[in-house]
């Protein structure tokens, strides 16, 4: 047996008083892996990569609710946008713009997170406050062209560090952020709503500042090996 059913079921109940959501993120992992957690009821699974996560939904069951939660190149929007629900890390107005386009092209709607950069590291992808707002002010003035995105809501990585006031304070910022951004452009609409915070390592105090959606890889799939 891969998958650690555990840990599912331990996450699965420390949800519940939050009445957040797991995203299980299976990357790098076999088909095998991903059957066996929707075996037990899974439904919501997270892919970082456009090729991988193409060939994996051509196999498994059609009532999963694929979440790309990687860096998302422009070019490579076309090919999700025929199945994705929720997109996690928009990070610029050109890629909300060829979500919509690629979106509207098949009658759909895409759930789209735009991505707050608020860890120490640098290397991390994601929008300060500034490029946020710029980004919903155009986003506003267009909006009625927008009818193959939903904006629901902001996604963010903590630093990878042990230092759990940090991370703690991260996670609070996006909270407060949320309620200014809620507040000023989304106040009549119910479905901005998600903070997808999170992972292995933090998601206990994800959980505690108001995260709704946290993105577990490791701890249900075990270690990733990138070199298979
Ligand atoms: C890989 C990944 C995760 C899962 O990380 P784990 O530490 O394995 O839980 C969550 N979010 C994003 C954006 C990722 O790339």
């Amino acid at each position: 047996m891969a998958i650690n059913l555990t840990a599912y079921k331990q996450v699965l109940a420390e949800l519940v008083p939050y009445n957040a959501r797991l995203v299980a993120v299976s990357k790098t992992k076999p088909v095998e892996d991903i059957e066996e957690l929707y075996g037990q009821g899974q439904r919501i699974f997270g892919e970082n990569y456009v090729q991988e996560l193409v060939d994996k939904e051509g196999v498994l069951p059609h009532d999963i609710e694929w979440h790309f939660i990687g860096h998302l190149q422009t070019n490579k929007v076309k090919y999700i946008a025929p199945f994705v629900h929720t997109i996690h890390a928009v990070d610029s107005y050109k890629l909300l713009l060829e979500i919509n386009k690629q979106a509207l092209k098949h009658n759909r709607t895409v759930n789209c997170l735009l991505q707050l950069h608020i860890a120490a590291e640098e290397t991390k992808f994601g929008m300060d406050t500034t490029e946020l707002y710029t980004l919903l002010d155009t986003w506003q003035q267009e909006q009625p062209t927008f009818g193959g995105v939903r904006i629901a809501g902001l996604m963010a990585m903590a630093t990878n560090t042990d230092d759990q006031q940090q991370i703690r304070k991260e996670f609070q910022q996006v909270k407060t952020i949320f309620d200014t951004v809620k507040h000023k452009y989304f106040s009549e609409q119910d479905y901005f709503k998600e903070r997808s915070t999170g992972m292995s390592a933090d998601y206990h105090i994800a959980l505690e500042e108001g995260s709704t959606m946290i993105r577990i890889g490791s701890l249900l799939f075990g270690e990733r090996n990138y070199n298979k």
